[in-house]
């Protein structure tokens, strides 16, 4: 039945009865093991230059030059570093988006490896470079096919992911616009088992406040109380230990498992600039949006309880920032596809929210329907967790090869669909 589905998608919609033809995962696997030594090097030089948040000058000219090279149309300094790649394809069909993200984050790599961080204090522990070098092997194997490609693909390479700025950036630049795509995808680096996709990923949103102390207050044992009392909201601790990622990564994938309903709290006691007064900030980051309301309502009637109306001042962030939700319907159409380019035993599907990161795709999933998948990166065998922001992190670099074959097939089964 897939298979049918698949080979359906190079009929001419001419009427003419079609020449048998090569099934197009068939020929999108073919294209991406041919391209794998050359997405492997793109990834390591991105690795050996990695940069941060906003300055991804170097990066994006990386991706500029290669999309031109491709023959798509670019449109660069989009939200700041931002390349928009566009690619019409030879028929009529539908306007399909896909999102690489390229910054990567303060930290020291360890030292000893082949393709280290050449920039002291700043590294890829988030897998950025393989979502660019994925996003690029993508681009390259879709315009291979351009003739008989139908509809457009719009590649978005975002920067400033990591201090979600970039998202907001790029839509302000217009990249959604002209052509306004209909749907949009992306792919993250995840610990699961190289060979693995997961699919329906959720990450939490955030909100954060400031507890400002001041007067008699203002001393250092009650910045301390209030952090204890605020942090007994959370009930969830952050994976610190390498051991703590593989039964966090099952309880994810456990419908009603201990993640579904969940709270992180992070409270932190910051240095003032005017020495009478205190600062408490905290992060908090919940399962679901719908709890951001009643979780302000408690921590101001906490600190009502501890301090009473006055000698201190909370403020809250505008608005949470929205979790990255995937949209179920659009996860639901590319299943089959997904598992025929990955082997159904390689597809996992997720059942809960991933609270201890966020993601600006949420900022797109606003404007569009789309979905994220999560890219297998991990390798016990070869000491390679995989789990991002650990400041070992690693990826298994086979995961290139299975993300851009994912990747190209679901995006050609989109673009196949009007
Ligand atoms: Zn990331």
């Amino acid at each position: 039945m897939k298979r049918l589905v698949l080979a359906a998608l190079l009929l001419t919609s001419c009427g003419k009865t079609p020449a048998p033809q090569e099934s197009p995962l068939a020929t999108i696997t073919e294209k991406a093991t041919a391209l794998q030594p050359e997405l492997i090097s793109i990834r390591r030089d991105l690795h050996r230059h990695p940069e941060l948040s906003g300055t991804e000058r170097r990066t994006a000219g990386v991706v500029a030059e290669r999309l031109t090279a491709l023959g798509l149309e670019v449109r660069t300094g989009i939200g700041g570093h931002g390349v928009v790649g566009i690619l019409r394809g030879g028929r009529p069909g539908p306007v399909v988006a896909y999102r690489a993200d390229m910054d990567a984050v303060v930290g020291q790599e360890p030292p000893g490896r082949e393709y280290g961080s050449t920039v002291p204090g700043v590294q890829h522990v988030c897998g950025h470079d393989l979502h660019t070098a994925i996003g690029i092997g993508v681009a390259s194997i879709l315009s291979s096919l351009r003739e008989q490609m139908p509809g457009t693909a719009v590649f978005l390479f975002q920067p400033a992911e990591e201090n979600i700025q970039g998202a907001q950036a790029m839509i302000r630049d217009g990249a959604l616009v002209d052509p306004r795509p209909d749907v949009i995808y992306a792919l993250h680096s995840f610990p699961f088992r190289v060979g693995t996709v997961a699919q329906g990923a959720v990450f939490a949103g955030l909100d954060q406040f400031t507890l400002e102390l001041t007067g008699e207050h203002a001393t250092s044992a009650v910045a301390q109380r209030l952090q204890a009392r605020l942090s007994e909201f959370g009930t969830v601790a952050p994976l610190k230990q390498a051991e703590q990622v593989a039964p966090y990564l099952a309880d994810i994938q456990k419908p009603g498992g201990p993640y579904s309903t969940a709270i992180y709290m992070n409270v932190k006691i910051s240095p003032s600039d005017v020495p009478t007064r205190f600062l408490v900030r905290g992060t908090v980051k919940a399962s679901s949006d719908s709890m951001y309301p009643q979780l302000r309502q408690s921590v101001k009637e906490a600190v009502e309880r501890e301090l009473g109306a006055t000698g201190y001042q909370l403020s809250f962030r505008d608005a949470p920032f929205p979790s990255m939700s995937s949209d179920p319907q659009v996860t639901a159409g590319a299943a089959p596809t997904l598992a025929e380019a990955v082997g159904e035993g390689n597809v996992l599907t997720l059942h809960a929210t991933h609270i201890y990161s966020g993601e600006d795709f949420a900022l797109f999933l606003q404007q569009l329907p789309g979905t994220m998948f999560l890219l297998g990166v991990a390798n016990p065998a070869r000491g390679i967790l995989g789990a991002p922001h650990f400041p070992d992190f690693d990826a298994d670099e086979e995961s290139i090869l299975i993300g851009t074959k994912a990747m190209s097939s679901v995006l050609w089964q989109r673009l196949s669909q009007s």
